[in-house]
């Protein structure tokens, strides 16, 4: 869904209020695929099942950005590219697909639970980061 900007009231054409880029942001979206057979959902997306092994079954689906930590681990010697040190956590989406994503880059570490409630954003190397939900 393409975000709709108003440009009625300004002189200066496009702008993007605060509020519209808050709608652009929950509108992200990641990208899986359901299986027709099982209806599992995987991310990112496959042409294969990896739970009944079926070729062909797999539907390109978009998931809601919201799940809830399932496990969370702060690595100090994370790989090469990251700088040391690095949360992970694996997240189960709403539509029950599990993530492994990093904590948002510039975020002070949060007093993480399981079970706490984030949401997902993509980094500009497209991998996905976490925030917990306020
Ligand atoms: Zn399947």
């Amino acid at each position: 869904m393409a975000l709709k900007v108003s440009r009625e009231g300004s002189p200066y054409g496009t702008l993007f209020s605060t509020q519209a880029l808050s709608v652009a942001v929950s509108q992200m979206k990641v990208k899986s695929s359901t299986c027709s057979k099982c209806s599992r959902v995987v991310v990112p997306p496959r042409d294969l099942c990896p739970y009944c092994g079926i070729a062909g079954s797999m539907e390109p689906t978009e998931l809601s950005p919201r799940g809830e930590i399932l496990s969370y681990t702060l690595l100090h010697m994370p790989p090469e590219g990251f700088e040391p040190p690095l949360m992970m956590a694996l997240v189960r989406l709403e539509q029950d697909a599990t993530v492994l994503c990093l904590l948002e880059e510039k975020t002070t570490f949060p007093d993480l639970k399981i079970g706490a409630n984030v949401e997902l954003s993509l980094d500009d190397a497209e991998r996905l980061r976490f925030r917990p939900m306020k």
